[in-house]
């Protein structure tokens, strides 16, 4: 018997070598040399680093010295570019801008425009984004659950919770929130948010400027008890001091819009000290001044028309709106600094509706314009909001993990405008054809 034996493993060896399929390759893996390392944590940098990628995931990353390279595995040579790990945003309300035409409808929340969306994200190198409770129907939950090849992966509030008539812009979005008025609404929409296994729940406490009504503490506070018990965090959308502060005394998890009205104060910081997990995605303002003329890395992805447009309305804003424009930002600056200097996790969302994907980069400068050093907007972009999405294998670039990056022409630390210069992008450790994706753009009429 052991003759046949030696003899059987003698064909296969043999035929392998003489049929048309390839001997097996000794590795599976790619292997990344030379890039400035942009690790996620806030605090590490690898000069010269190397990286290894095998089955959509970081086998390993260190100093050049300290990684092995797995024998026969690809090599990419990625020496003075800088590598980050791939954006998450916590707050979106995608589905519903035909990006070509410009205009916002509940008409095209189909699958292939959320999809569209999903690509444009991965275009800009963003690997996953949250839907902050605009979401009607299945077709959410199943995108949710059915990631694509090269678009960024998606989570779901279904749909928020406010007063009726009170959640989202009513002249973008269809009424997609429950509209609420006893605690036993608030209640019954809570369970059956938890029965769709949302991601987070969401709810708005915002009077739009006096023209509705807020969700009121009565109606919030058993709502945020409700989740609990079922195991979901709340965000909130809020605009007022005075409504965050009794929002956190009720026990909300996070902020998705930083406190609009005025300076936050001690005793702010002291509600938020108990309670150290409780997060703001701080959703910056537009600065009065157009940040930069060059849209190039806009036109990429947009039609030439709708960029014209963007062109046009920044040339033609008057000196008392861009002054309205850079106090209204300058407010919401000075807290998320406070917030951040007294230790308070600032996460990342771009509360893209209408233009998506090259947003989340405006939303980056717009921080470090606010006073945040670069590597913390980086954290805040990729770690610290994979960790309150609850995507824990994203935002980090270290073993296990997995493989999203961005390789950047760039240093985003001296100067985070260089996000926007990207060479490629990969995504559950596959490049995305943002060359293909371009093409695809720039053919839509
Ligand atoms: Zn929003």
């Amino acid at each position: 018997m052991r003759s046949v034996t030696v003899l059987t493993g003698f064909f296969l060896a043999v035929s392998a070598c003489t049929s048309d399929t390839p001997p097996p390759a000794a590795s599976t893996a790619t292997v990344f040399e030379g890039a400035r390392l942009i690790v996620g944590d806030g605090a590490t940098v690898i000069e010269d680093s190397v990286f290894v990628v095998d089955d959509g995931v970081f086998q390993a990353a260190g100093p050049r010295d300290a990684v092995p390279v797995p024998d026969g595995a690809a090599r990419v040579d990625v020496t003075g570019r800088t590598v980050m790990p791939a954006i998450v945003d916590g707050h979106s309300h995608i589905g519903y801008a035909d990006v070509a035409a410009s205009v916002m409808s509940a008409d095209n929340l189909t699958r292939e425009n959320y999809l569209d969306h999903l690509r444009r994200y991965a275009y800009y190198g963003v690997a996953a984004t949250r839907n902050l409770g605009t979401d009607p129907g299945d077709l959410p939950f199943e995108l949710r659950s059915e990631p694509a090849p090269g678009a960024a992966l998606f989570l779901t509030a279904g749909r928020g919770v406010a007063k009726p008539d009170a959640g989202p812009n009513a002249a973008y979005y269809r009424p997609s929130a429950y509209g609420v008025t006893t605690e036993e609404e608030a209640r019954a929409a809570i369970r059956e948010l938890a029965e769709r296994r949302v991601d987070v729940v969401k709810i708005w406490v915002d009077d739009r400027n006096g023209t509705v009504d807020k969700l009121t503490p009565d109606l919030y506070r058993p709502a945020i008890e409700e989740a609990h018990a079922l195991g979901l965090d709340v965000v909130a959308h809020v605009y007022y001091l005075d409504d965050a502060k009794e929002l956190v005394r009720a026990g909300i998890d996070g902020f998705a819009h930083g406190v609009r009205d005025q300076d936050i104060d001690d005793f702010f910081i002291d509600l938020l000290r108990a309670r150290p997990y409780v997060y703001f995605i701080p959703n910056l303002p537009s600065r009065g001044v157009a940040a930069d003329a060059d849209l190039a890395w806009i036109a990429e992805t947009v039609p030439e028309a709708e960029v014209e447009r963007m062109r046009t309305a920044a040339a033609e804003r008057t000196p008392e709106a861009a002054a309205r424009a850079d106090a209204f930002f300058a407010v919401q600056a000075r807290n998320l600094v406070r917030l951040h200097a007294e230790g308070v996790p600032i996460a990342f969302g771009s509360d893209a509706g209408t233009s998506i994907g090259w947003t989340v980069h405006e939303e980056l400068a717009d921080m470090v314009a606010a006073g945040m050093t670069p590597h913390d907007v980086i954290r805040a972009a990729t770690s610290t909001t994979a960790a309150v999405v609850g995507l824990d294998a994203l935002g980090s670039i270290a073993a296990g993990k997995s493989a999203d990056f961005i390789v950047l022409d760039g240093n985003p630390l001296d100067d985070i405008d260089n996000t926007r210069r990207i060479s490629s992008v990969y995504l559950r450790g596959e490049e995305v054809d943002r060359e293909g994706l371009r093409d695809r753009w720039r053919a839509t009429p």
